[in-house]
C-alpha cells in the first residue's frame, strides 16, 4: 500500500478503503453536535500519528474531532458490514452510529482509521439514534487505553469529546463522541456482508485489501487467501490467549464484532475479572453465558470458521482442496491458541526454560484460584513477592485464598519447578513484575469514574485512573488503592453495551 499522505493539513489524510468499490459504504458526513467539548485528547497517540495534539486540542481541532467540521481531505465513510451476533445471523450491521473520516499514516509507518463513534445517523442505523452515551465512551478510552499499555492489540481512543445533547437510554444521559483509532475496522462480518450476497467479487476486493494492508506477506504464497486466513488464525489465537493472561472478557464476541486485524475492538459490556472463575460473564445482555471468560477460546475459532466459509470460494485448487485446507487451518487455532496461552503462563510463572508441565502447573494455580475466590490479578502479581518478599509492596498471595493451604501447596511445585531455572531470587522477581500486571482497569473504579462525570460533571477520576493504568507494571505505591479489587458493597456484577 503506497504510504502518501493524500494533504498536508492538520490531519494529513490517506483514505484507502473509500477507495474500494462504492457498494462498500455509505459517503455521509458526521451530523454536527451542539456545543462540543474536549473531554480529553490523548496527546501520546496524536504524537504516534504524527498529528498537531496543540491544534486537535484548540477549538477548531475540538470541531473536527466532534463531527462539526470535515477537515481538508477527510472523505467521510460509514462502512457496510454484517454479522453473528450470539450466534444468529444479521446480513446487514454496518456502522451505524460511526464515521471513518480518513486514514493517517504515522510516525511509525502504521496506517490507521480515525473514526468518530457517536457521530449520528446512517443509513445503517436502524432504530438506533447514531449517538452515543458518555459513560460508555469514557468506559472505552479507559479500557482500550489500559489494553494498550498491557501490552495487548487494541484500537485506541484519540479523544472523548462531550457533545453538550442528551442522549434517551433508560433515562436522560449526557452524550459524547468517542475518536477511536484503529489499524482498520475490518471485520469477520465486513466479509460475511459480502458473502451473503453472492458478491464474490467484492470479498476478493476486501481480501486483496486486507492482504495489502495488514498482511502483505500472505501476497507471495501460492495460495494468497489461504495464506491470509492463517494469519488472521494466529493473531487471534494470540490476541484471545492475551486477554486470557489478563483476566479480560470482551463480552460480546460477534464476528462484527472481531478485527481481522487482530486488534481488541468494540469495547461494550467488556470487563476485566476481580476474583478468578472460567465461567465469568458480566454482560447484561449474555445470558447464555456464550462470551464467558473460558469460552472465549472456542468462540473465536467459531467466528474465524465464518471468515473462512467467506474465503473459500476465491482460495485456490478446486473446491474439496480449499475445504480441505481452510478446515485445516482452522483446526489448527486450537493448538496456536494452547501454544499462546502456554507460553503466557511460563512467563507470569517466572519460567525462563520450557518444560512439558508448565501448562498444567498454571492450569492447577487457576483452579485453585477458582476454587477459592481469588484475584486474579493480585495473585500474579504477588508471586513475585513470594520469592522476594523485601522487594516489592505487592502483598502476600496466599491471604487472598479462602484457604491459603490451597495456595501454599502449589507454590510448593512452583519452586520444585523453579530450581530448574538459572535465574537469581532478584531476576526472577523483575521478570515476574514485568509479567504481572498491578493495575487493570476494575469494573468498580470505571463505574465510579462514569458516576463522577456523568453526575457532577467531574473529570478529575477519569483523568488519574488513565494515568494509574498507563503504568500498569509499575508498583506506584500511592496509587496502592486502585490495585485492590472492589469492597462487598462496590461489586459490579453487570456491564451494559450502553447503546
Ligand atoms: P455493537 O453492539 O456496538 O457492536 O453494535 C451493533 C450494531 O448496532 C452496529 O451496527 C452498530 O453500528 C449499531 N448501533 C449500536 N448502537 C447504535 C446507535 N445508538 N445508533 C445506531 N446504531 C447503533
Ligand atoms: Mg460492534
Amino acid at each position: 500500500m503506497t504510504e502518501t499522505a493524500a494533504n498536508a493539513g492538520p490531519l494529513p489524510f490517506d483514505n484507502s478503503y473509500a477507495r474500494l468499490p462504492e457498494h462498500f459504504f455509505a459517503r455521509l458526513p458526521p451530523t454536527p453536535v451542539e456545543a462540543p467539548r474536549l473531554i480529553r485528547l490523548n496527546r501520546g497517540l496524536a504524537e504516534t500519528l504524527g498529528l498537531d495534539a496543540a491544534f486537535l486540542a484548540s477549538p477548531a481541532g475540538t470541531e473536527i474531532l466532534a463531527g462539526n467540521r470535515i477537515p481538508d481531505g477527510a472523505e467521510p465513510i460509514a462502512m457496510a458490514y454484517a454479522g453473528h451476533q450470539f450466534g444468529g445471523w444479521v446480513p446487514q450491521l454496518g456502522d451505524g452510529r460511526a464515521i471513518l473520516i480518513g486514514e493517517v499514516v504515522g510516525r511509525d509507518g502504521i496506517r490507521r482509521d480515525i473514526h468518530l463513534k457517536g457521530a449520528g445517523r446512517t443509513p445503517f442505523s436502524r432504530n438506533g439514534d447514531g449517538r452515543a452515551a458518555l459513560g460508555p465512551v469514557l468506559r472505552e478510552y479507559i479500557v482500550s487505553e489500559a489494553m494498550h499499555a498491557l501490552g495487548l492489540p487494541t484500537t485506541r481512543a484519540l479523544a472523548a469529546i462531550a457533545t453538550g445533547e442528551p442522549v434517551i437510554r433508560e433515562r436522560y444521559l449526557p452524550g459524547a463522541v468517542l475518536v477511536r483509532v484503529a489499524e482498520s475496522h475490518v471485520r469477520v462480518g465486513t466479509f460475511q456482508y459480502f458473502t451473503a450476497r453472492g458478491d464474490t467479487e467484492a470479498v476478493k476486493r476486501l481480501a486483496d485489501y486486507v492482504i495489502a494492508r495488514h498482511y502483505p506477506q500472505a501476497a507471495a504464497s501460492d495460495d494468497p487467501y489461504a495464506a491470509l486466513l492463517d494469519a488472521v488464525v494466529g493473531r487471534q489465537a494470540r490476541l484471545v490467549a492475551g486477554w486470557l493472561l489478563v483476566g479480560f472478557i470482551h463480552g460480546v464476541m460477534n464476528t462484527d464484532n472481531m478485527s481481522v486485524a487482530g486488534e481488541t475492538i468494540d469495547y461494550g459490556p467488556c470487563a476485566f475479572m476481580d476474583f478468578y472463575h472460567p465461567h465469568t460473564v458480566y454482560s447484561s445482555i449474555d445470558h447464555m453465558g456464550r462470551y464467558a471468560y473460558g469460552n472465549q477460546p472456542p468462540i473465536a475459532q467459531w467466528n474465524l470458521a465464518q471468515l473462512g466459509q467467506c474465503l473459500l470460494p476465491i482460495m485456490s485448487g478446486t473446491e474439496a482442496e480449499a475445504l480441505k485446507r481452510a478446515q485445516a487451518i482452522i483446526d489448527g487455532f486450537a493448538n496456536r491458541f494452547e501454544t499462546e496461552l502456554t507460553a503466557g503462563l511460563q512467563r507470569k510463572l517466572g519460567l525462563d526454560t520450557a518444560k512439558a508441565g508448565d501448562l498444567a502447573l498454571g492450569q492447577d494455580l487457576l483452579k485453585r484460584m477458582a476454587e477459592n475466590e481469588a484475584d486474579f490479578t493480585l495473585t500474579f502479581r504477588g508471586l513475585a513477592d513470594v520469592i522476594d518478599p523485601e522487594g516489592g509492596t505487592d502483598g502476600d498471595p496466599r491471604n487472598l485464598f479462602n484457604k491459603p493451604g490451597d495456595f501454599d501447596d502449589w507454590v510448593g511445585f512452583w519452586r520444585a519447578r523453579l530450581e530448574e531455572e538459572a535465574r537469581s531470587p532478584q531476576e526472577l522477581a523483575a521478570a515476574l513484575r514485568a509479567a504481572n500486571p498491578m493495575f487493570i482497569p476494575r469494573n468498580h473504579q470505571v463505574e465510579a469514574v462514569i458516576r463522577a462525570a456523568e453526575d457532577r460533571d467531574d473529570f478529575a477520576p477519569f483523568e488519574k485512573l488513565l494515568k494509574v493504568l498507563a503504568r500498569p507494571f509499575d508498583d506506584q505505591p500511592e496509587n496502592r488503592r486502585c490495585a485492590l479489587p472492589p469492597r462487598p458493597d462496590e461489586v459490579v456484577h453487570q456491564t451494559f453495551c450502553g447503546t
